[in-house]
Parts: structure tokens; C-alpha cells; sequence
């Protein structure tokens, strides 16, 4: 990974979002962020969405310079999809916990005891993981990309149990699961949604499905972070608890003013997607550092699972995963 962007010379907090805009202008650049980033990140943004949305965005975009306020795998991935481009990561250390459970290794000795088994990656791993699968997938299309695949196939699902074991729920195919969890996510727990719950009966409960499986079995809504943004705005109902990484509810509440959010934990925060603070968007900005690149044999062989996935055209549901409401 390059080093980290300085953040030296820096202006004044109060002129860093106006001198952020004038270089995005110069530098004929767009600002990505995840759904998990600070609010002011997020004000900034041209587009703030989840791991689908913001690769999409990063393959049609026609901006010479992508500044992907996300995680290294997120960057990796805008890169890999838009080679042409410059992905600059304001935060190079900006990582993933998740990502960092699977080695190529540990996947080649799966693949070796399940010859003939097709690798479903969740996108939350590295170039190197994405080059040894077959297909990639996000929270938001993890159910229909395994439906796609043969009815009689062996799946190796990697590296989050928890979504694996959410699809293989909803999907009632069996598949061989890697023992890759998110800890940000693991603070998401069956208490805190319980009392929450007795101080907000009619609240509707949204979990991610990176959330243990019994937390998720509590939930309304079982869904990505851009499939509850959009539950939010369509339901009915006033009130929220909110499973997932609590940087998402500065949108909603953005979005929906009349609405309330409440967090099912304060302490559910990924400190890696906190990484990409303002003064770190204008110095990557100001001095095009923190450049993500794959080298060209690796992003061939690892841009065919992504592309797989985005060939399939699996739209944002309309009517949510796993709704009780
Ligand atoms: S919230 Fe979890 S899965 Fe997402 S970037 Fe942070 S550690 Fe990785």
C-alpha cells in the first residue's frame, strides 16, 4: 500500500469543504463516499451509497480523478472496474477487518478440498481473493447472485459467515462457509435491539445482514445499508432502530427530518472507514496522493467475478429483503 496522505499546510476547518470543491473542479475530479463515512465526508460527496451503488458509479463516471471515500478494497474495486482513472484513497490505511480474515492461501486450500466449487466473494475482499472466484457479490444482491448459479453447483461462500449463512436462510441452498466476520458488526446484539424495543414499541427494526444471525432473525428488515435508506424513506412508520455501522443515520436523518433513528449501538463504528477525515480528502485532492492501483495481470483475472456480478443487472429491490412489516 502507498503512504498515507500528509495533511501538512492545511487550511482553516472552515475553508477546507470550499478549497475541497474549487480542487475537486481543477482536478476534474468526483467524490465517492460509503454510506459509513463522517457526515462532513458525506456532505461533500457527489454520490453516497453502499458497495454496489459506488462501484457502478466508479465504472460510468467520467471524472479523471476518483476520490473514493471508503475502505482499500472499495478503492481497489472502483480501480480495477476503471482502470483509466485515477483512485485516490484520502486515508491508504483505510482497510477492512473482514477483508484481512482471508488470504489467497487459506482460499486455495478451500478450493483444493472442494475441487469443481464455484467461489462466491463477497466484495469486501481483496484484488488477489476477487482473482481466485468465480463471482462477486454485495449485501444487496448476495441472495440473487447465489439463485443464479446452477441448482446442483457446490458453492464456497467467503469471508463473511454471517451473510453466507443469511443467503443460505433465504436461499435454502447449502454452501461452504469461511469463518470471516466483521466486528463492527458483532457490536450490533440482541439486547441493545431489545431494549430499544421496549422504549420504542413501534419502531421498525432494520439489520444488516454482516449482523449475527439471531440478531438478524429480531429484525423487519434484514437488508443493505442503500436497500435501509431506502426502506426509511418508503415506510410508513415514524421511528427506527438502526443495525448496522451508525454512520448511515446522518442520511436518513438528512433525508427524512420527520423521521426518528436510533442506533441499535453507539459503539457500532468501523474505525477504518473513519480514517478518511476532510483534512485528508483536500490533501489527497491537493496533492493526487494516496493512489490506488492494481497491477494489470491481477486486475484482468479480478475484474471477471465483479463484472459477472454487474452483468446480472440485479436492480435495488423495490420490496425489501426479508420484510415482517
Ligand atoms: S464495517 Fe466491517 S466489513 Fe465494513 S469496512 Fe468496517 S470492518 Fe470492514
Amino acid at each position: 500500500m502507498p503512504a498515507a496522505a500528509t495533511t501538512t499546510e492545511s487550511p482553516s476547518l472552515a475553508g477546507l469543504a470550499g478549497e475541497i470543491l474549487r480542487l475537486k473542479a481543477e482536478r476534474r475530479a468526483v467524490i465517492l463516499a460509503h454510506n459509513y463515512q463522517r457526515p462532513e465526508v458525506q456532505d461533500l460527496a457527489d454520490f453516497v451509497g453502499d458497495s454496489l451503488g459506488l462501484s457502478r458509479r466508479a465504472q460510468d463516471t467520467d471524472a479523471d480523478v476518483i476520490v473514493f471515500c471508503g475502505v482499500h478494497f472499495m478503492a481497489e474495486t472502483a480501480s480495477i472496474l476503471n482502470p483509466s482513472k485515477t483512485v485516490l484513497l484520502p486515508d491508504a490505511l483505510a482497510g477492512c477487518s473482514m477483508a484481512d480474515m482471508i488470504s489467497a492461501d487459506r482460499l486455495l486450500d478451500l478450493k483444493e478440498a472442494h475441487p469443481g466449487a464455484l467461489v462466491v466473494a463477497y466484495v469486501n475482499t481483496t484484488a488477489e481473493i476477487k482473482a481466485e472466484s468465480d463471482i462477486c457479490c454485495t449485501s444487496s444482491n448476495a441472495v440473487e447472485v447465489v439463485e443464479s448459479l446452477p441448482k446442483d453447483a457446490e458453492i464456497i461462500f467467503i469471508p463473511d459467515k454471517y451473510l453466507g449463512g443469511y443467503v443460505q436462510s433465504r436461499t435454502g441452498r447449502r454452501l461452504i462457509l469461511y469463518d470471516g466476520w466483521c466486528p463492527v458488526h458483532m457490536e450490533v446484539r440482541e439486547q441493545g435491539i431489545a431494549a430499544l424495543k421496549r422504549e420504542h414499541p413501534r419502531a421498525v427494526v432494520l439489520v444488516h445482514p454482516e449482523a449475527p444471525l439471531e440478531v438478524s432473525a429480531m429484525a423487519d428488515i434484514v437488508c443493505s445499508t442503500e436497500q435501509m435508506v431506502k426502506a426509511v424513506a418508503a415506510h410508513s412508520a415514524g421511528e427506527f432502530i438502526i443495525g448496522t455501522e451508525t454512520g448511515i443515520i446522518h442520511k436518513m436523518r438528512r433525508e427524512n427530518p420527520g423521521k426518528r433513528f436510533y442506533a441499535a449501538n453507539d459503539l457500532a463504528i468501523c474505525p477504518h472507514m473513519k480514517m478518511n477525515s476532510l483534512q485528508r480528502v483536500h490533501a489527497a485532492l491537493r496533492d493526487l496522493k494516496g493512489e490506488v492501483k492494481v497491477p494489470e495481470s491481477l486486475r484482468a483475472r479480478a475484474w471477471l467475478p465483479i463484472q459477472r456480478m454487474l452483468d446480472l443487472g440485479l436492480p435495488y429491490k423495490e420490496s425489501f429483503v426479508g420484510c415482517k412489516c
